[in-house]
């Protein structure tokens, strides 16, 4: 054994802005809650590839005095709270005194900062916790982070950071946030030159909202405001009718402070229960104040996670209030069958003539497809033929051995009829069989989507007028990500400007269901999934055939006897009929035996 030593500072400070600094989005969030508590009501982020190279982070806050340039960098160095006992009431954003230490220890910083008291700025700049420049200079008031090269000094940590587009998503998550959490400042974001988000600072949080997440959401929200003692509560929530497949959209804000909570969340879904399908997610911008006391944030370093004392007050008053609202208003999304009239003024812009010459263009290739198509259906039914007298062959041999799903026992199945708008009862030999008519019949449409998906069988089919949809950082960059994949598959997304994109074409079988949604809430699942695995495009396939047959069995619908029997026999084709794509038994089976004792027939 080596002999026992103590960690030098700089090596104790490496270690610790693990805890704190995971990536430039957690810079990022730390410089930017200092500038809020520095009472700044303008701040600008701008980053270089992703954050890794360079972020700069300039607020017209109080500044650092001199003096007191050192000590912020030094480990639990903070102006905000004195004692254990301060802690408990912290209203700022951070307090721990470990953001400075921690980044300077893992990057290359330089600070200038001014405060009003002085004549003079300084510049500071300080390499992997080493002092290396201070000097005085004239410089504005307020303060500006440059923070380079990002752990240049911890190769292992550096080779854990993700492409410069995610770690640019990330970071846009993290500025999207804190600008919703604060309306009444200012906040640019600029990402490679390029002006990403800037709000006003004049307290309107739709405005934020509508910058953020665009048109259709700022369109769809329900305004909140209620109080109780010591809590209360304002902001917006979604319509259902904008419910997305993840928990992206859930913000809410505790005193200021944008937190994870699994209590809240499970509240707002609560309220939502009703109003929402499953696995679907409402989209909600809370501002949540409660007395400080009644807090406890000290929880996590990054403080994402806090403890609530209050909480049984809290539950059922944030309960209530959503759900009062929700339940107020007629939420039957309206929908009218005239075509809706452009703005005089777009009509007039370049940008739609741009947009109309596009279409003509794109109009073209889509007459091809329709012959294509044509020949296509021609070419699958005689596959189909072809492949007849194949599967009669295969089944008599394996599949005839008195199973329900054989072509033999089809003639002895009896059709009793439908229960509960949703079960096939079918007798057949000495048992009865109650098929759930949806799991089927998803589970044949994913087979089915499958194959097509597989052979890239798809074919475009054009939307007119094109759909548009407002994409986040986040979802741009997930859908760049996939384009080529998309594409392949049949749709048509082209940049319209800003965050704009229009889906112009959809792959033919994903028609008659809602293209739009169903496009956002595939880079929703694919947003929750790239970050734990790879995803192949045959991970890509099955999401889209689940998705889609799902959305198409959505609802009870009553079938004719027919239809049945031609769905069972769609389920005789298939390799596993037992089950749907979800895992859901298409079919359960009673025996008469069972049937018999549960009457005490035989015992
Ligand atoms: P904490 O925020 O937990 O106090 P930090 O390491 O983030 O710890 O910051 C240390 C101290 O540096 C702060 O307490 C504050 O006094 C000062 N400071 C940091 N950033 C700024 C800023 N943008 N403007 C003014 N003071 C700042
Ligand atoms: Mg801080």
């Amino acid at each position: 054994m080596p002999n026992i030593q103590i960690l030098d500072q700089n090596t104790i400070n490496q270690i610790a802005a693990g805890e704190v600094i995971e990536r430039p989005a957690s810079v990022v969030k730390e410089l930017l809650e200092n500038a809020i508590d520095a009472k700044a009501t303008a701040i600008t982020v701008e980053i270089k590839e992703g954050g890794i190279s360079f972020i700069r982070i300039t607020d017209n806050g109080c500044g650092i005095a001199k003096e007191e340039i050192p000590l912020a960098f030094l480990r639990h160095s903070t102006s905000k709270i004195r004692s254990v006992e301060d802690l408990m009431t912290a209203t700022s954003l951070g307090f721990r005194g470990e953001a400075l230490s921690s980044i300077a220890a893992v990057s290359q910083v330089e600070l200038i900062t001014k405060v009003s008291s002085s004549l003079n700025g300084c510049r500071y700049c300080i390499e992997g916790g080493m002092e290396k420049i201070f000097e005085e200079i004239g410089c504005p008031e307020g303060t500006t982070f440059l923070v380079r090269n990002l752990f240049y000094n911890t190769p292992a940590r550096r080779k854990f950071l993700k492409s410069a587009q995610t770690e640019a998503g990330y970071i846009s998550d993290i500025v999207e946030k804190i600008a919703l959490s604060h309306p009444e400042i200012s906040i640019r974001f600029i990402h490679n030159n390029q002006n990403k988000l800037h709000t006003s600072g004049n307290c309107n949080l739709k405005d934020i909202v509508y910058r953020i997440y665009g048109r259709d959401i700022a369109t769809n929200l329900l305004s909140v405001q209620a109080s109780m003692e010591s809590i209360s509560v304002y902001g917006f929530i979604g319509k259902p009718l904008i419910s997305r497949g993840n928990r992206a959209y859930e913000n809410y804000y505790i005193n200021g402070r944008y937190i994870r909570s699994s209590m809240i969340s499970k509240v707002i879904e609560d309220a939502y229960q009703s109003f929402l399908m499953q696995h679907k997610y409402p989209f909600t911008v809370l501002h949540i104040q409660i007395d400080s006391n009644l807090l406890d944030i000290n929880v996590h370093p990054t403080k994402m996670d806090l403890r609530i004392k209050d909480a049984e007050n809290l539950i059922p008053f944030l309960y209530h209030t959503l759900y009062n609202i929700l339940s107020s208003k007629e939420l039957i999304p309206e929908i009218s069958l005239e075509e809706k009239k452009l703005e005089p003024a777009f009509e007039r812009s370049k940008e739609y003539e741009k947009v109309k010459k596009r279409e003509e263009r794109l109009a073209e290739p889509f007459e091809k497809n329709r012959i294509a198509k044509e020949q296509q259906i021609k070419e699958q039914a005689l596959y189909q033929i072809n492949q007849k007298p194949f599967i009669e062959q295969a089944e008599q041999i394996e599949l005839f051995n008195g199973q329900f799903l054989a072509k033999e026992a089809k003639e002895q199945h009896r059709i009793i009829g439908q229960v509960f708008e949703t079960y096939w009862l079918v007798e057949y030999q000495n048992k009865l069989f109650i098929i759930d008519q949806h799991a089927a019949h998803e589970k044949v449409l994913y087979e089915k989507m499958m194959t097509r998906l597989q052979t890239q069988q798809l074919i475009s089919q054009m939307l007119n007028p094109p759909v548009i949809l407002t994409l986040s950082i986040r979802e741009e960059e997930i859908f760049i990500r996939f384009q080529s994949y998309f594409e392949k598959i049949g749709f048509v997304i082209e940049h319209f400007g800003g965050k704009e994109y229009a889906i112009r074409a959809v792959p033919d079988s994903l028609l008659g269901i809602t293209q739009k949604e169903l496009f956002l809430e595939l880079l929703d699942n694919l947003a929750e999934e790239v970050q734990t695995q790879t995803i192949t495009s045959s991970i890509l396939n099955e999401k889209i055939a689940s998705m889609s047959c799902k959305a198409a069995v959505k609802g009870n619908y009553t079938l004719s006897k027919l239809e049945v029997e031609a769905l069972i026999e769609e389920l005789m084709k298939l390799e596993n009929p037992y089950h749907c794509p979800h895992g859901r038994p298409t079919i359960v089976v009673m025996s008469k035996y069972e049937m018999e004792k549960k009457f005490k027939r035989v015992l």
